[in-house]
């Protein structure tokens, strides 16, 4: 079986589908990698190290596409990508199959067998294979950073002969796998974090971390579904969760917000009115930015300010912790591959429970949105 790693043509975009150590583990297991030359270079990992990881490393992107059986990609190929794919071969990337209906119905003509991340089931067996949470925890880590870096003030509290500084209070909105990993972050860092989400069983997390648990209880029933995520809030309710949410934000130095409900917009958390009544000098990191935000001012990509808050659009932070981000995406990549594979070949099974559903497009047909 031969698998392609492509360089990532999208801007900014640094990370890469497989690091070498990765590569070296695929090969034992009797792959043949073939590295498109530069790959690496964004995440830090040069072409010598997939040579001696045992890759073919191509200066060509036509034969990293075209001369394998399965391209991993970290994001969805261009047009152009697309059409180097080998006919009746497989792709495995972050598709964003709800956007992408030109490039599937490009993908099956070529008999090309898709399978996007963001449809990986979220079960157990899956959870090695998981980059949506691989990629978040990264995001999660890096929003407290980037708003860190835009404060006038430090985070810790500290007492010094010029004077006793006090913490930062830090607010997440929302606490899956990002939101935790910010809690865990803005604390390490010596903020006083709490949190808020309309799961209750996010409370317990929190807590843990040393996060203080803002409860929703008083406003809205528990919001977790049999499957484990948010639903989405009734009109009332949003009204009541916006509310609750502006009280605490008032008083938050930084606030991230990473709150979304599968397939649909991000939920507006923050209004403009909670935003016009924070002190001056708040920063809110908006994780959910892509998505749509879950402040109403925030402008993916861009950073805002109005009335001397600062709110930042965060877009594709895992590509600016690109070592680390690949390294994770590739563990995941390794489950995959491991789990596709049966006696040393390929096996695509639409029946499979895990990669069953990722299967966008299949032998020729478009299978998105089911
Ligand atoms: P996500 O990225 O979909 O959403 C982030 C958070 O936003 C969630 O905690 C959600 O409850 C919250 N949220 C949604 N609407 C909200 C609102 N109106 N106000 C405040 N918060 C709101 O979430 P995620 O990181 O993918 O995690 C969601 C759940 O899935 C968690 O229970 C997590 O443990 C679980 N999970 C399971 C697996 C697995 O088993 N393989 C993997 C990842 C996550």
């Amino acid at each position: 079986m031969k698998i392609g790693v492509p360089k990532e043509s999208v801007p900014h975009e640094r990370r890469v589908a497989l690091v070498p150590a990765t590569v070296g583990q695929l090969v034992k297991l009797g792959a043949e990698l073939l590295v498109e030359a530069g790959a690496g270079a964004g995440a830090r990992f040069d072409d010598e190290a997939y040579r001696a990881a045992g890759a073919r490393v191509t200066e060509q992107a036509a034969e990293a596409y075209g001369g394998t059986d399965l391209v991993l990609k970290v994001l969805r190929p261009s047009a152009q990508e697309a059409a180097m794919l080998k006919q009746g071969g497989a792709l495995v990337g972050l598709l964003q199959p709800s956007g992408s209906a030109e490039l599937l119905a490009a993908l099956a003509q070529r008999e090309v067998t898709a399978l996007a991340m963001e449809l990986l089931p979220r079960v157990t067996a899956a959870q090695p294979m998981d980059v949506l949470s691989s990629q978040a925890t990264v995001a999660g880590y890096k929003a407290v950073l980037v708003g860190a870096a835009a404060l006038g003030r430090m985070m810790p509290m500290m007492i010094t002969a010029a004077g006793t500084l006090i913490p930062a209070k830090v607010f997440v909105v929302g606490a899956g796998v990002a939101g935790l990993q910010a809690i865990a972050t803005a604390r390490r860092l010596g903020g006083v974090v709490s949190a808020f989400d309309v799961r209750a069983a996010a409370g317990d997390e929190i807590r843990s971390l040393g996060g203080r648990f803002v409860d929703p209880s008083q406003v809205v029933p528990d919001a977790q579904t049999s499957g484990g995520y948010a639903r989405p809030l009734t009109e009332e309710e949003q009204q009541k969760v916006v509310a609750l949410i502006g009280r605490h934000a008032g008083e938050a130095d930084l606030i991230i917000t990473t709150a979304q409900v599968p397939g649909r917009a991000a939920p507006k958390l923050i209004s403009a009115e909670a935003v016009a009544a924070m002190k001056p000098g708040t920063v809110i990191v908006d994780l959910a930015a892509e998505a749509g935000g879950n402040c109403e001012l925030t402008r993916p990509g861009e950073t805002v300010e109005t009335g001397g808050v600062t709110i930042i659009g965060a877009v594709n932070l895992p590509a600016t912790v690109a070592t680390h981000a690949s390294q994770m995406y590739s563990r995941n990549m390794l489950s995959l591959v491991q789990h596709l594979m049966k006696n040393g070949d390929l096996a695509l099974d639409l029946e499979d429970r895990i990669t069953g559903p990722m299967m966008v497009t299949y032998r020729g047909e478009v299978r998105y949105p089911r």
